[in-house]
Parts: structure tokens; C-alpha cells; sequence
């Protein structure tokens, strides 16, 4: 937590002129080409891969920078907020390999979203984030995060975690091993490059990673596998109403929920999904906060199987 800020130069907050140049001409062609070949990330089915507990002996914490302890400055205003979390978000590698749940006491739940940076909806989405103290887990991919670098310093900057979905978010069960390890690699690469931190979990695209890859990924790179427990099929671009109430339906205390935030329709749903689950006393926490929970639970507790969809 005091490691948050401090590889961050302030400076490098405010859009420069150099990265406005970035973000135009042939390189936001070139975001717009590639996502439109993305699909989504929930296309194949989550049971892909059989979901068990480590059956390896785990070694110490996973330690990497994250930046959960940033505090948003009060906004007194019209919007319910999030509380302060003041929990770690420190996970032990023994606590498992894949998770679309965490079992918890308390009604926790995580919000994910995939497949940016984009350059306009993701900054809106933050926005809305701000006004609520909400932090989410961002699963980026690296070919956009090397187009939009200061997306993922200020997503970082607000206290957002940031997770590693790949390179290109190329269907990883059907590479070699040393594919995924150079998509996995150059992801890892591009979010330390810039923003300075280290994704601390993954999310395969299209969920698709099988266990024996899954076991590997996780001895190699310390990632647990993120799925899901609430898809509510955004990328189909259903309208914010329905992207809105599959949240709210399938939301559930220790609950993950994955979303798109290159998608504006989502971006959309967002400020209705969020103040009715802050109304419904949910408490918004990222991804390890919640595995961090997981440790800290008296509760015995196992790797819960993926929901069907
Ligand atoms: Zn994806």
C-alpha cells in the first residue's frame, strides 16, 4: 500500500501533448481495427477448463505494486458512495489457481473490466468510479495500452488495479506454451512501462485457458485465473437497461462481474448499476482485495466452479 503512488511521477498524470498526438490519426484507427476483431471475452464457455483448488504447495505472497490505498477526495454531492476500504491486497499463491467467486462474509463484490483502454470510454468510466469510491480491476490488453498509456496511469493514479488479458486477446488454449508466455509477457511489459505497476492476476480472453495451462500460468507468473459469476453479455450491445438489470440480477456478495469499458453502452449502464448496488449495501473492492478476503476468511473455503451461462 505506501508503495502506491511513489513510481508514479505526478507530472505524468496530465495528458501531454505528446500523448494527445498518440491518441490521433492512425493509431485510434488502428485501436478501432482491433477491437472490432475482439469479440468478447465471455464468448467461450468458462467451463472450459475444470476449476479445482492448488493442488501444489503455494510459496510466500504475491508481491507486486498496486496503488488500492489511493483515497478519493470527498465529493459531497447527489451520488451514494462507496466506504473507504481500508482491507489488503495481499493474496497468497495457496489460495488457489482459478476463481469466478470468492466465498466472504461481508457483501463484497468486485466489478472487472475488459479489453481497454479506450480513449474516451474508459476516462468516463473512471469518472464515474471517482464520484462513487469505487475501485474496480481493469483486465487490460497490452496492444491498447501501448496505444493509450495515460488511460492506464491515471486508471492506476485513482486506485483501480490492473490485470493482465493479454497481448492481442488471442484464444489462449489454442497456443504453445511459449505463446501465452510472449502474450502474457508483452501485456505485463506494457502496463509497467506505463503506468509502473505489475498486473497481479489474469483474465484469459474469451475465458479460455485450460488447467493445465492454467497451472502453469500461475507457477510462472504468480496470476490466479479471474473469471466471472456475472455476465451480462454487454459486448452484445443490448442498450445500458438490460446491461443494467443482468447486473443487478445476477449481482451477489462476493460476486465478480465482468464488463466491457471499450464499450460506451456499458460505460452507460453504469451510474444506474453502480448507486442501486451501493443502495443494496454492496461494497465495491478489486479483485485481490477480494482474494485477499479469502485468506483472512475463518471459513474453510475452496475454488468455486464457474457459473454457466
Ligand atoms: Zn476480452
Amino acid at each position: 500500500m505506501e508503495n502506491t503512488l511513489k513510481t508514479i511521477d505526478s507530472k505524468e498524470l496530465s495528458p501531454s501533448l505528446q500523448a494527445k498526438a498518440i491518441i490521433s490519426g492512425l493509431t485510434r484507427r488502428g485501436f478501432l481495427l482491433l477491437t472490432a476483431t475482439l469479440g468478447s471475452c465471455a464468448v467461450a464457455d468458462p467451463l472450459l477448463g475444470t476449476v479445482r483448488p492448488s493442488a501444489k504447495p503455494g510459496s510466500s505472497a504475491i508481491k507486486t505494486p498496486s496503488n488500492t490505498g489511493y483515497q478519493t477526495p470527498r465529493i459531497r454531492g447527489t451520488v451514494p458512495t462507496n466506504p473507504d476500504m481500508t482491507m489488503g491486497t495481499d493474496f497468497s499463491s495457496k489460495s488457489g489457481i482459478s476463481f469466478s467467486r470468492v466465498l466472504v462474509s461481508g457483501k463484497y463484490i468486485a466489478l472487472t473490466f475488459d479489453d481497454g483502454p479506450h480513449p474516451q470510454n474508459t476516462p468516463r468510466l473512471l469518472n464515474m468510479l471517482r464520484a462513487r469510491n469505487i475501485k474496480a480491476t481493469f483486465y487490460v490488453i497490452g496492444r491498447n495500452v501501448e496505444l493509450y498509456p495515460q488511460v492506464v496511469r491515471r486508471t492506476v493514479a485513482e486506485g483501480h488495479e490492473i490485470g493482465n488479458h493479454s497481448q492481442t486477446h488471442r484464444l489462449l488454449s489454442k497456443l504453445s506454451d511459449s505463446q501465452i508466455r510472449s502474450e502474457l509477457s508483452r501485456c505485463r511489459d506494457a502496463v509497467n512501462r506505463a503506468a509502473g505497476v505489475q498486473p497481479r492476476t489474469m483474465r484469459p480472453p474469451y475465458g479460455g485457458l485450460n488447467q493445465r495451462q492454467r497451472e502453469m500460468v500461475h507457477a510462472e507468473y504468480g496470476y490466479p485465473v479471474i473469471l466471472w459469476s456475472v455476465d451480462p453479455l454487454d459486448w452484445k450491445r443490448p442498450g445500458p437497461a438490460v446491461v443494467s438489470s443482468r447486473i443487478l440480477a445476477g449481482a451477489s456478495a462476493g460476486g465478480i462481474v465482468l464488463a466491457h469499458d471499450l464499450h460506451a453502452q456499458t460505460v452507460d449502464a453504469m451510474p444506474a448499476t453502480l448507486d442501486n448496488l451501493l443502495l443494496r449495501g454492496y461494497q465495491f473492492v478489486t479483485v485481490s482485495q477480494l482474494l485477499a478476503m479469502k485468506n483472512n476468511s475463518p471459513v474453510h473455503q475452496t475454488a468455486v466452479a464457474p457459473a454457466a451461462h
